[in-house]
């Protein structure tokens, strides 16, 4: 899948990408060229004073907002504590930034993580590291809910795990159809909370109440 990289140092609550735009693996001058190139290319001056920092600022941006590209979600779920408990164990509404790999436009939304433990439980923060890695990277919702939910199908050992991805997205918003308000749902049901319909519709009224 992914490829892992050197971001062990990562797994503190302290987790800024201060170490990571130091050593970053992102080729910043090149992104600050293109977007020279862009401003250039939709009339503008790219040298008036305004937007001399730009191209800079741009690339800084960028390297943080894909810095997921870099990171293995995986080393958020190597600790774990064995319990005994079995039953749905449910994140809701983690909230979360991304950015469409179509339009290079944000989307956001929350995330809905349950699962159901086979004698191991994560604890419940490392869950919200899961969907921050995956989601700081060129990304589709629809890969973004199934890379979840695979993640947490291989790396724990389950007996389920459902994904619940809302999102608003602003290429859907402010540019093409243009329509605010408009949600994309994407829901990844593994295990028995796939063969298992009840166990389904428990973990969907766990995650919108009723
Ligand atoms: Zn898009």
């Amino acid at each position: 899948m992914d490829k892992p990289s050197e971001s062990g140092s990562l797994d503190g609550e302290t987790c800024e990408n201060t170490a990571s735009s130091q050593r970053s693996p992102v080729d910043m001058p090149r992104i600050e060229r293109a977007v020279r190139e862009i401003l250039a290319a939709v009339g503008e001056d790219p040298d008036r004073e305004g937007l001399l920092e730009t191209p800079a600022r741009v690339a800084r941006m960028y390297a943080e907002l894909f810095s997921g590209l870099h990171e293995d979600p995986r080393i958020h779920l190597e600790k774990y504590f064995t319990e005994k408990y079995d039953e749905v164990v449910l994140v809701r509404d983690i909230s979360f930034n991304s950015m469409c790999e179509h339009h290079m436009l944000p989307f956001s939304g929350k995330a809905h993580i349950g699962y159901v433990p086979k004698g191991k439980v994560v604890g419940l923060s490392k869950l919200a590291r899961v969907v921050e890695v995956v989601s700081r990277r060129p990304q589709v919702q629809e890969r973004m809910t199934e890379t979840i939910a695979n993640l947490l199908i291989d790396e724990l050992d389950v007996k389920g795990v459902a994904v619940v991805i809302e999102a608003s997205h602003s290429c859907m918003t402010i540019r093409g159809v243009r329509k605010p308000g408009s949600l994309c749902v994407t829901s990844a049901m593994k295990g028995l909370f796939r063969s298992n319909e009840s166990s389904r519709s428990e973990v969907m009224k766990l995650i919108y109440g009723g």
